[in-house]
């Protein structure tokens, strides 16, 4: 996934990211947003860290979540090494990390589920502060990346997970024609 990491580089490792320590952790009632794991992302984790994933009822596997012990009514990732605030397993994260501050999300109250590149709002990652075109770009690269790594095939098998629009998520791109098979 190295290339697909760069890209996304150009936006996380800038000057707008403060270092804010914003990811990885979630107020309670909002451990629903931690990452999944797809099956070969399952397979790069030792033993141990298997134990911290759980199967959630769609029969997919997403991380679990401990207390903090610095933060009152939050939970981290158990990924997450608090102090430092490293991830644990950063070369194996998953995809949903990788793509971070960018989420693939299903759009809600829709007649149609229309599935959209998203990207988190400034609030809750002021790396965003981007112009409109660079995270346009940006996306556009990502989805290419995400075709040739299998992505759309694994949605349509329903082995990964898509999160339901949030209020904080921006949308870049319509997905589904990729879905659907129509790009060559
Ligand atoms: S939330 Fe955004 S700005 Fe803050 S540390 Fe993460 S990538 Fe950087
Ligand atoms: S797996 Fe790592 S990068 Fe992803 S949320 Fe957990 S600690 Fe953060």
């Amino acid at each position: 996934m190295g290339d697909l990491e760069e890209i996304i580089t150009d936006i996380v490792n800038s000057v707008d990211c403060l270092n804010c320590r914003g990811c990885c952790w979630f107020s309670i009632g909002e451990e629903h947003l931690l990452p999944f794991f797809g099956q070969q992302e399952i397979n790069s984790l030792d033993t141990e860290e298997q134990k911290k994933l759980h199967k959630t009822s769609e029969g997919l596997f997403q991380a679990e979540s401990i207390t903090s012990k610095v933060k009152k009514g939050v939970r981290i990732c158990a990924f997450l090494e608090e102090v430092s605030h490293k991830c644990s397993i950063y070369e194996k994260r998953p995809l949903d990390c990788l793509l971070w501050p960018f989420d693939v999300i299903r759009l809600k109250n829709r007649k149609q589920s229309s599935i959209y590149l998203s990207v988190v709002s400034n609030q809750m990652c002021p790396a965003t502060k981007k112009g409109n075109l660079l995270l346009q770009d940006t996306g556009q690269r990502i989805i290419r990346r995400l075709e040739k790594l299998g992505f759309f095939e694994e949605i349509r098998n329903g082995k990964r997970h898509i999160w339901n629009q949030e209020n904080f998520h921006r949308l870049l791109h319509s997905l589904d024609d990729y879905l659907q098979n129509k790009i060559d």
